[in-house]
């Protein structure tokens, strides 16, 4: 019996060791891949619903590993929070913002705004707001242009601090969006409590509101809310014209999706920009 046990205790670490073996090797690739500069940023426009004008884009990372392929930020994202390799990716993607942005502006094209993704560990860190202040002054990239996204959940964890980051943030001028709002069971009073701009309507409500009544009245509640509270709203995920007619009624400010664009290459984002430039 003891034998038995020794061996299913050796069962049980060998499948350990090979999953956490597993990880080790990704999160090696993954920080030489930070290291050496090959995350790369795509950009999906964001649109005004009324106009069809290009306002923005949303900055979503890209990693093809060279034996792996293409990893999905579903998976790095996770393993560069765990590893705290986010903080130095957050950074990159901070500066790619500012650094392409402004070179968009001297180039002369139409002013939009750039969103990044700040993942909750990077905000509860404490040090976002002299990061954003300095990269700001460095590449003298506006403040007003620079939009970061927090998701609900991220909100949701140290109330106090969360609010004190966000001001911060708010009084070098940027502006911050909720993203995936709807999954993340925050209140209505804490909502109300926070210095946001935008509201990003999560992708799930949006993918199937033609069909399904419940998800469409669900939308058209949350862009009151959002209206009511004095915030901007944008729809993610909108794939067909019918979702977009649908925003449009509601009175959505903003959307981006499949519909209009996937997130493409900067280059690719440029000439999306140029060609609408005069318009
Ligand atoms: P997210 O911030 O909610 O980004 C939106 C995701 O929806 C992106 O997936 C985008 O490619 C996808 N998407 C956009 N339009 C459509 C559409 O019409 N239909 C469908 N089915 N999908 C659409 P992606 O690029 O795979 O990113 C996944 C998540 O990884 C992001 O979700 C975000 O949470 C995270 N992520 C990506 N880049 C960064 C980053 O630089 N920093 C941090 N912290 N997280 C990031
Ligand atoms: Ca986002
Ligand atoms: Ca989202
Ligand atoms: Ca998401």
């Amino acid at each position: 019996a003891k034998a038995e046990g020794r061996n299913t205790y050796y069962y049980y670490s060998d499948q350990l060791t090979a999953q956490a073996r597993q990880r080790l090797v990704l999160e090696g690739r993954l920080r030489n891949a930070v290291k050496t500069g090959q995350l790369h940023c795509y950009y999906q426009p964001q649109l005004e619903v009324a106009t069809g004008r290009i306002i923005g884009a949303e900055l979503l990372l890209r990693w093809r590993d060279p034996e792996l392929g293409f990893v999905s930020p579903e998976i790095f994202i996770p393993l560069a929070e765990s590893s705290g390799l986010i903080h130095a990716l957050g950074i990159q993607v901070l500066q790619q913002a500012c650094v392409q942005g402004k070179a968009w502006l001297d180039e002369g094209l139409p002013a939009i705004s750039l969103a990044v993704n700040v993942s909750a560990h990077q905000f509860s860190r404490g040090e976002l707001g002299q990061q954003v202040r300095t990269l700001l002054a460095e590449t003298g990239f506006p403040a007003k242009f620079l939009e970061l996204e927090v998701t609900e959940s991220a909100l949701m964890q140290d109330e106090d601090k969360v609010i004190e980051t966000m001001q911060q943030l708010r009084a070098t001028g940027v502006r911050l969006a909720i993203d995936d709002f709807g999954t993340g069971y925050s209140s209505l009073a804490y909502l109300q409590r926070l210095p946001l701009d935008i509201l990003k309507v999560d992708r799930r409500f949006i993918c199937n509101m033609t069909t399904n009544p419940d998800n469409q009245q669900i939308t058209k509640a949350i862009i009151e809310l959002g209206h009511t509270l004095r915030f901007e709203v944008l729809a993610e995920g909108v794939e067909t014209a019918e979702q977009l007619a649908m925003l449009q009624q509601m009175s959505c400010n903003y959307y981006q999706g499949y519909y209009f664009s996937k997130p493409v290459p900067a280059e690719t984002f440029r000439q999306l920009l140029a060609q609408q430039q005069g318009v």
